[in-house]
C-alpha cells in the first residue's frame, strides 16, 4: 500500500502560553474554501480563548503544479482585541502511520535530519522497500510590518524539525509564517541526490516568496482548464460536480512519470492502498485522452507495458506458459497485492480491460504505429492468456470458461460470465486484427493464431432464449428475479447491512456487468439489443460501486433516456460532495469521478469515434441551457457548445474533421466553426 509519508503542513500556534486547538476552543467564525480554478486550500476561523480573548487564524495552502516538489503555506495569526504574545512552530513530523495500520505500527525509519536557524530537512526511509525521501523546509515568520524575525528555537532529531518563533502582537495586528517545503524521493532521483535536491529546491522557492509561487501554479491550473474544463450553464450543483472530479483527477496524475498510476482513491484516503485497478483502463483513460492528450494516455499504456513481465509471472505462478500474461487485479510494481482467490485468479475480465485501452488509444488517436511500439506484445500476451484458460466443452460444443469473477462482485466463481466470455472473445479477434494489420513478424505461429481465431468463433455466450438478453452467467435465470426498488431503505447499502451468503444468492448486482460490455462494444450492437438488456439488469443494480452510475448514465443517454441519464449524472458527480454513502472519510472517489466526466462526454454530449469519424449526439437534461467543453480529435482541438437545439463545434485545428450527427456528415474546415441543428 502507499504510505502516509512525513507530514509537512505542520504547524503549532500559542498564544499567551496557551495551545490553540481548534478540537478544544470555542469557534466563533470558521470558513473553508478549496479554490478549484487556482488550486488553493484557504481555511479561516475566530477562536475564543479565555479571558474573552479572541484570535484569527487564517491559511492558505498549495501543492505546486507547476513544480510538483514544492508546496507552501502562507499562515496568520492576529489577536483581535488583545496584545498576544505568541509562538509559531513550523515542522515536518516523520512520526506518521497509516489509519489502518497496527497500533503504533510505523513504516519510516529516520536516515538524517538537520536544522539550522529556519532552514532544514528530514530524511526518512521505507523499512521493507528503502524508499527514501527528503523533506526540506524553510520557515520565516513575518511581523505585521513585513520585518523577518529569526526562530528562538530550532529543534531536531531524527524523526522531526522544528522551528518556533517568538513574538510580541499587539491587538489587531497580522503576523505571518511563510513555509516552504520541497518533498523529493528516491522515486525520481539517485539515493545520494534525494536530499541535496530538496534543500536546493527549497532554497529557490523560498527566494522566489510565497505570491509569486502561488502565480506559478496558478498559471499551471489555468492551462489544465483551458483544456479540461466543462461549463454547464443552468444546473450549479451538476456544474460544481463535473468540476470538483477534473479538479481532483488532475491532482492525482499529470502523466509526467510512467511509473506511477492512479489509485481509486488518489492520495484522499487510504481504501484500497492507493493501489492500480482497472479502472485505470476503464475510466481514466478516457478522460485524460480526451482532456490532457495522447501522451498522457499513453503513459498510463507504458505503465502497463513495462509490467508485462510480471504479468507473465503471475500468470505463470497460476500454471499457464508461453508468455501468457495475467495483469493483478490490484498492483502496485507488477506483482499481484490482493489476498482474495476470488478477485485474484477470478476477476480476469481485468486483462480485457488493459487490451481495450490500448484499442481504444489507438481508436481516438490514429495512432497505430504505437502497435509496434509497445502494444502487440501486450495483446499478445493476454490472447495467449484468453487461449489457455477457456476449454472445450463437449455439452455446450462451444468454449467455455469456468469459474469466475465478473465485474459484478456480488458473484463469485460463476461459470460463463458474459462479460467476460465475451471480452476474451474480442482479445482474440482483435489481436489477431492487429497481426494482420502490421506486418512485422511477432512470432506468433500460424497454428497458434488459427487456434484463436477458432476459440473466438466458438465462444460460448449465454443468451435468454427468444430475448436479446445476455445472460450475465450460466444459472441466472435460478434467481428470484427481484428487483432493487424492493429492498427496504434501511437495508441498503446491502454490503452494509446483508451477510454474503445472502448477497451472493440474490440477483442484485453491485455495478455494471453485462451493460459494462455493452457500453464497451456498443456499436457490435443494435438499440434495441442495448434497450433490452438495460431494462432487465438496471431494475436489478444497486450501484454499490461508484464505478457503476456513470455507464449506466451513458447508456441512458444512448437510448434517449434523458431523467434516468440525468438522475445517474447526478448520483456519480456528487457522490463525495454530498458524501451520500456517508463514507468520505475512506477518500474520494477518483476513479469513478473520470466516469462523471464519461457520463457527460458520452453520455449527454454523445461523442463517441466510430469508423474514424467523430460522432456526436446530444441529450440534454431539461435544466441545462448549454454544455462546452474542449476536446481534442486525431490531433486537431475542438471547442464544442451544445444547446437544447444546436451543436457548434469549433475546429482550431490545421486539418478538416468529419462530424457525424443523426445520419448526417458535416465537415468542419480548420479555424472554423459548424452549427448544426440536432433532434434528441
Ligand atoms: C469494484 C471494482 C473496482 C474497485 C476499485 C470495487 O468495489 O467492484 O470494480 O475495481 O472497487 O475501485
Amino acid at each position: 500500500k502507499v504510505l502516509n509519508a512525513p507530514n509537512w503542513i505542520g504547524i503549532d500556534v500559542m498564544v499567551d502560553g496557551v495551545v490553540v486547538d481548534l478540537a478544544h476552543q470555542p469557534l466563533l467564525e470558521f470558513y473553508r474554501e478549496l479554490d478549484m480554478q487556482t488550486g488553493m486550500l484557504t481555511r479561516s476561523c475566530v477562536l475564543l480563548l479565555e479571558g474573552n480573548k479572541k484570535v484569527q487564524l487564517r491559511s492558505r495552502r498549495f501543492c505546486s503544479m507547476h513544480n510538483d516538489a514544492i508546496a507552501a503555506i502562507a499562515y496568520t495569526v492576529t489577536p483581535l482585541n488583545f496584545d498576544a504574545d505568541l509562538s509559531i512552530s513550523a515542522y515536518i513530523d516523520g512520526r506518521v502511520s497509516n489509519h489502518d495500520a497496527h497500533d503504533q505500527e510505523y513504516f519510516w525509519e529516520p536516515v538524517s535530519s538537520h536544522l539550522d536557524q529556519q532552514d532544514g530537512y528530514l530524511a526518512m526511509k521505507t523499512r521493507k522497500t528503502g524508499f527514501l525521501t527528503a523533506h526540506a523546509m524553510h520557515a520565516t515568520l513575518q511581523d505585521h510590518e513585513g520585518q523577518a524575525i529569526t526562530p528562538v528555537i530550532s529543534h531536531y532529531d531524527d524523526k522531526e524539525i522544528r522551528a518556533t518563533f517568538s513574538l510580541h502582537s499587539p491587538s489587531g495586528h497580522t503576523a505571518t509564517l511563510y513555509k516552504y517545503v520541497a518533498i523529493t524521493s528516491s522515486f525520481l532521483l539517485p539515493e545520494s541526490e534525494v536530499i541535496p535536491t530538496a534543500c536546493n529546491a527549497v532554497k529557490e522557492a523560498a527566494t522566489m516568496g510565497f505570491t509569486p509561487l502561488q502565480q506559478q501554479h496558478a498559471e499551471a491550473w489555468q492551462g489544465i482548464w483551458q483544456k479540461a474544463d466543462i461549463v454547464i450553464e443552468g444546473d450549479e450543483a451538476a456544474q460544481q460536480g463535473i468540476r470538483f472530479a477534473i479538479y481532483h483527477l488532475y491532482q492525482t496524475y499529470t502523466g509526467k512519470y510512467p511509473g506511477l498510476n492512479i489509485g481509486p482513491k488518489g492520495f484522499t484516503g487510504e481504501k484500497y492502498g492507493g493501489a492500480t485497478y482497472w479502472d485505470t483502463e476503464a475510466y481514466c483513460l478516457p478522460f485524460y485522452l480526451k482532456t490532457a492528450g495522447p501522451h498522457v494516455a499513453e503513459q498510463l499504456l507504458t505503465y502497463r507495458f513495462l509490467q508485462l513481465d510480471k504479468a507473465i509471472e503471475n500468470a505463470q505462478k497460476l500454471g499457464f506458459d508461453k508468455g501468457a500474461a495475467l495483469y493483478p487485479m490490484v498492483t502496485m510494481n507488477g506483482e499481484e497485492c490482493h489476498n482474495e482467490w476470488e478477485i485474484t485468479f477470478e476477476e480476469i475480465h481485468r486483462n480485457g480491460a488493459i487490451a481495450y485501452a490500448i484499442y481504444n488509444y489507438v481508436k481516438h488517436t490514429g495512432d497505430t504505429p504505437y502497435l509496434h511500439r509497445q502494444g502487440l506484445p501486450v495483446l499478445i500476451a493476454i490472447a495467449r492468456f484468453w487461449a489457455q484458460r477457456v476449454n472445450w466443452s463437449d455439452h455446450q460444443k462451444a468454449y467455455v470458461i469456468l469459474g469466475v469473477t465478473g465485474p459484478n462482485e456480488y458473484e463469485n466463481n460463476v461459470n460463463n460470465n458474459w462479460y467476460t466470455n465475451f471480452m476474451a472473445r474480442w482479445c482474440l479477434t482483435y489481436t489477431l486484427e492487429c497481426l494482420q494489420a502490421v506486418s512485422e513478424d511477432y512470432h506468433v505461429p500460424q497454428e497458434e493464431q488459427l487456434r484463436w481465431a477458432e476459440i473466438a468463433d466458438q465462444m460460448y455466450l449465454p443468451v435468454l432464449e427468444g430475448t436479446r438478453i445476455f445472460l450475465q452467467q450460466d444459472g441466472f435465470l435460478d434467481k428470484v428475479l427481484a428487483s432493487a426498488d424492493d429492498i427496504p431503505a434501511q437495508e441498503r447499502p446491502i454490503n452494509k447491512h446483508w451477510s454474503w451468503d445472502r448477497i451472493l444468492r440474490s440477483v442484485f448486482i453491485k455495478q455494471a456487468d453485462v451493460l459494462q460490455g455493452l457500453y464497451f462494444f456498443e456499436n457490435q450492437f443494435d438499440i434495441e439489443t442495448i434497450r433490452e438488456n438495460f431494462e432487465f439488469y438496471e431494475p436489478k443494480t444497486v450501484h454499490e460501486s461508484s464505478l457503476s452510475p456513470c455507464i449506466h448514465a451513458v447508456l441512458a443517454a444512448r437510448l434517449g433516456m434523458k431523467a434516468k441519464a440525468y438522475e445517474m449524472y447526478l448520483r456519480t458527480s456528487r457522490l463525495d460532495l454530498d458524501d451520500y454513502n456517508h463514507e468520505a472519510d475512506e477518500g474520494l472517489h477518483i476513479t469513478s469521478m473520470a466516469g462523471t466526466w464519461m457520463s457527460i462526454v458520452e453520455g449527454l454530449a454523445g461523442v463517441r469515434v466510430d469508423h474514424d469519424r467523430l460522432t456526436m449526439n446530444p441529450l440534454l437534461p431539461d435544466t441545462w441551457k448549454s454544455l462546452s467543453f474542449q476536446m481534442p480529435f486525431r490531433s486537431q482541438p475542438l471547442g464544442c457548445t451544445i444547446t437544447p437545439q444546436t451543436l457548434q463545434v469549433t475546429n482550431h485545428g490545421d486539418k478538416a474533421i468529419e462530424l457525424l450527427v443523426g445520419y448526417q456528415v458535416y465537415t468542419i474546415p480548420p479555424g472554423e466553426r459548424g452549427v448544426v441543428t440536432y433532434k434528441p
